[in-house]
């Protein structure tokens, strides 16, 4: 055997480890259900929705979140408790529980323009319980041991497992892939509502730019969901292929949202 030969055979073992040891990470199957994800939600839910601030007090506001949210969530490929809330917090972020429970901060809400930004983080959250990736997130960071005793746990005596959720939402963050993935999907499932997905790329590219502006009051939602200029162009370009609408229509729905993001100023009374 010369020399080359087994540098060659020796790069092709290192090649296969690698492979199995990064590319068998995303299409290693979930090994909780989904009744054990939509419990592992629901226990972690409460606690989740306290340290972002609570719900915000205000009847309408609610309605209006989840009418949005329930309309983008009906064209999504996986029927699930969908739920929707609008939470008291100024820093500017949207999670997604397990199971289907979406939170958006009134710090993210006050950036928005018009409902079509709206129904666009409503879809992209949507698309990460679709898809199941924040599930995934926790597998695969976590391991899959600590996910199955999380929901072993869930619905028995005890928050243990409903906190170690919600650390595990504050601090892991979506892959690359799963972020291209939730933007690429949370827009069709937006087209399919009646919205122009550009709503996607406008949202995009108004937190781009204040994380050039401010990073510190971007932190976390860059944390949780990395925003790149890559995404930015992925989507757009996504959007051209297709085709069927363009970045230079208004939204229509413009005027309804101003004056529910008005009413969300009023409420917080700022
Ligand atoms: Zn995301």
């Amino acid at each position: 055997m010369t020399k080359t030969t087994i540098h060659r055979i020796s790069l092709l073992l290192a090649l296969g480890v690698t492979t199995l040891l990064f590319g068998g990470c995303g299409s290693m199957p979930i090994f909780i259900s989904t009744d054990q994800e939509i419990a592992l939600g629901e226990e972690a839910a409460p606690e989740f929705q306290t340290e972002l601030g609570g719900a915000v007090d205000n009847q309408q506001l609610q309605d209006y979140i989840q009418a949005v949210g329930l309309k983008v969530s009906a064209e999504s490929d996986r029927e699930m408790p969908y739920d929707f809330v609008l939470v008291n917090t100024d820093v500017p972020n949207a999670m997604a529980l397990p199971g289907g429970k979406i939170f958006l901060t009134a710090g993210l809400m006050k950036l928005m323009d018009n409902e079509q930004q709206l129904a666009a983080v409503l879809g992209h959250e949507t698309a990460h319980v679709a898809q199941r990736h924040n599930v995934r997130m926790i597998q695969d960071q976590m391991g899959i041991a600590v996910l199955a005793s999380l929901a072993g746990a869930a619905g028995g005596e005890g928050a243990e497992a409903g906190t170690q959720i919600v650390g595990a939402m504050f601090s892991l963050s979506y892959s690359r892939e799963n972020e291209f993935e939730a933007d690429e999907f949370g827009a069709k499932y937006i087209e399919s509502a009646g919205y122009n997905p550009y709503g996607m790329v406008e949202l995009l590219e108004v937190l781009y730019s204040l994380h050039e502006e401010e990073p510190g009051k971007m932190e976390e939602m860059f944390m949780t969901h990395p925003i790149t200029s890559e995404r930015i162009e992925n989507i757009r370009s996504t959007l051209i292929e297709e085709g069927s609408y363009s970045d230079q229509t208004p939204d229509p729905n413009a005027a309804r949202f101003r004056a529910m993001h008005q009413l969300l100023v009023e409420t917080l009374g700022q």
